[in-house]
């Protein structure tokens, strides 16, 4: 079969790798559209090449259900981010994420993967191969888990550090509550894309001498009322514990070193702050109502293209040109 493989020194090519073989507790899936993470860059910029590819967001079609009843050849599947045993106290709750025997499909950027049984979703007629994508994936998983977690809605001024295809995915869910996002991006493509999904205020932090003072001006004095901190820098740290309001929440999903010290800001200005890794399958059925009731996910994928673009596509989403790109086997 055909596979990306990440070749590193920006660069990808299509290989020919061996079919997976599925184990007893998986099934195979045909990919049909396979979204690229903000994640993947650090591979595709890294001196290294990978044994195949890091994929890890995908929906596509059941080939062989590999003795499992609760499949047919041909079913149409999102397939989650993470899987768990299906047995335990958190899989039981739908929230694979915590399960000890937690894992990923392998190198979904593929023709076939093998995907844990208990961890795709049968896809309705009225989700698209690249609309699940992202509600089964981590790409939209964080920005729905992030936001519903904050409790943010009508009314609130939120603030999004960093707009990657998750910021960018922060700003879309916000908008759709109701609150009034602003985003902080560098990069002005991607500022142009935050306004796309509905940010309120853009704000380059190169251009501003003080980017708190900024936000405050913006918030009758005291600040955004949550701030969401997605690209894992220390100076976007500081600055969201800075600028968030007194009570307010601070959410933390961007990856990076970072140094957190409670006495500082936390403890007298009584903040609130949360993590948020991947999704949750058990987050699916309000993530793909929210989808029917119009939360524009469409808005976020800037590219959808062939595997054989896939070299352009990476590169484009280095430069911060693209929101989620999603590629496809024509
Ligand atoms: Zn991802
Ligand atoms: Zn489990």
């Amino acid at each position: 079969m055909k596979s990306l493989h990440i070749l590193g020194n920006h660069r990808v090519e299509i290989a020919e790798f061996p079919l997976p073989e599925p184990k007893a507790n998986e099934v195979l899936v045909k990919v049909a559209a396979s979204g690229v993470c903000g994640g993947e860059m650090h591979a595709f910029r890294g001196e290294n090449a990978m044994a195949m590819n890091g994929g890890h967001e995908v929906s596509g079609i059941v080939a062989d259900p590999n003795g499992h009843p609760q499949w047919d050849e041909g079913d149409r599947v999102g397939v989650f981010t993470l899987g768990g045993c299906g047995k335990c106290r958190w899989c039981r709750m739908g929230r694979d994420t915590f399960c000890e025997e937690v894992g990923t499909p392998a190198a979904c950027h593929s023709e076939y993967i093998a995907v844990r049984a208990n961890a795709m979703v049968k896809l309705a007629d009225d989700v698209s191969a690249g609309a699940a994508v992202l509600l089964c994936g981590d790409g939209l998983g964080v920005p729905y888990g992030g936001t519903v977690r904050a409790g943010v809605g009508k009314g609130d001024v939120t603030c999004v550090f960093g707009c990657g295809p998750v910021g960018l995915g922060m700003v879309l869910m916000q908008r759709f509550m109701g609150c009034w996002p602003i985003a902080v991006e560098p990069v002005e493509a991607r500022r142009k894309l935050a306004l796309r999904v509905g940010a309120w205020q853009t704000i380059d932090p190169a251009a501003e001498e003080n980017l708190t003072a900024r936000l405050r001006e913006l918030t009758d004095g005291i600040g955004p009322d949550a701030c969401f901190e997605c690209s894992g820098r220390q100076d976007t740290l500081d600055c969201a514990m800075d600028a968030t309001k007194c009570e307010g929440i601070i959410c933390q999903v961007g990856h990076g070193k970072q140094q957190l010290d409670p006495q500082k800001l936390i403890i007298k200005r009584n903040l609130t702050i949360f993590g948020n890794w991947v999704s949750h399958p058990g987050w699916y059925p309000d993530m793909l109502c929210l989808y029917r009731q119009g939360l524009p996910i469409e808005r976020l994928i800037t590219l959808e293209t062939s595997f054989e673009n896939a070299q352009e596509a990476y590169s484009r989403l280095e430069q911060g040109l693209e929101g989620k790109v999603i590629l496809t086997w024509a």
